[in-house]
């Protein structure tokens, strides 16, 4: 398996205190994305220019490396006490995970026979019988939706979102427990129009799936893609005020669903 980061003691991606795996490879390419060091399967080196004290500083750095399932599950379930005392568990992450499933699956086995809660933050790019077959081995997907016209999609993301939709769709009619979590762009997905799609597409679903998750839109990435040398295109995006945030969640929660802002 490909990671690129294992982050301890996370609070939003999940219940309870969780361990979160980010792995490495993701079919998307989204215009806001947050972990540009996660769309090449593969480990990357890349040359990062950092500022100390005035002076240019340039250093290889590698971001991603392959690790064992076994040696993984053996790293996981030494933060079992805090799972077991927060109903917490570990939430796998990217990237898309999916794409690394053959491997996911094996650890989501392992864990699974510790009974440590397992969650799946997925961009829901991914073949169907993929979906069900990590859905057989986890307790919750964190299920992003990031825009409901299918080319607005393809401009921001690179695919359209039919098979995202599909996919949502899968779940659902298993009975599997879905939390949608949409990343806040101002002026790209919080338009009317979108804002509407996306309330019809949650109405038509009433009862099926748990809350709604509004992650506002945030610059942090900016200085990541400057040490990458990659192109932000949106970094001239302001970050979406608390006060709009409010009324965006107020607009989901009139038409029935129950909706946070954050993780
Ligand atoms: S799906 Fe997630 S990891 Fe992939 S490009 Fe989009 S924001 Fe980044």
């Amino acid at each position: 398996m490909t990671i690129f980061d294992i982050k301890r003691f996370a609070l939003h991606d999940g219940p309870g205190i969780r361990t979160t795996v980010f792995l490495k490879g993701c079919p998307l390419r989204c215009a806001w994305c947050h972990n540009p060091e996660s769309h090449m399967a593969e480990p990357e080196e890349y040359m990062e220019n950092r500022l100390i004290d005035g002076k240019e500083i340039k250093r290889t750095r590698i971001y991603g490396k392959k690790v064992r399932t076994s040696d993984l599950f053996d790293e996981l379930i030494r933060d079992r006490v805090f799972f077991e005392e927060s109903g917490g568990g570990v939430t796998f992450s990217g990237g898309e995970p999916l794409m690394q499933h053959e491997e996911l699956l094996q650890i989501l086995e392992l864990l699974g026979r510790e009974k440590i809660h397992r969650t799946i933050d997925t961009s829901g790019q991914a073949p169907g019988d993929v979906m069900l077959n990590v859905a057989g081995q986890a307790e919750l997907f964190l299920y992003d939706l990031k825009l409901m016209d299918p080319e607005k999609h393809r401009e921001y993301t690179g695919v359209d979102n039919s098979r995202i939709l599909e996919n949502a769709d899968l779940l659902l009619q298993h009975d599997i427990e879905v939390i949608f979590r949409i990343p806040l762009i101002p002026g790209i997905n919080d338009t009317s129009e979108e804002i509407d799609a996306f309330r019809s597409f949650f109405k038509e679903r009433a009862g099926l799936f748990g809350d709604v998750s509004l992650l506002p839109y945030h610059k942090t990435a900016t200085g990541k893609y400057q040490r990458m040398q990659k192109e932000y295109v949106i970094a001239a995006l302001e970050e979406p005020s608390a006060q709009r945030m409010q009324v965006l969640r107020n607009e989901f929660e009139s038409c029935g669903v129950r909706t946070t802002i954050g993780g």
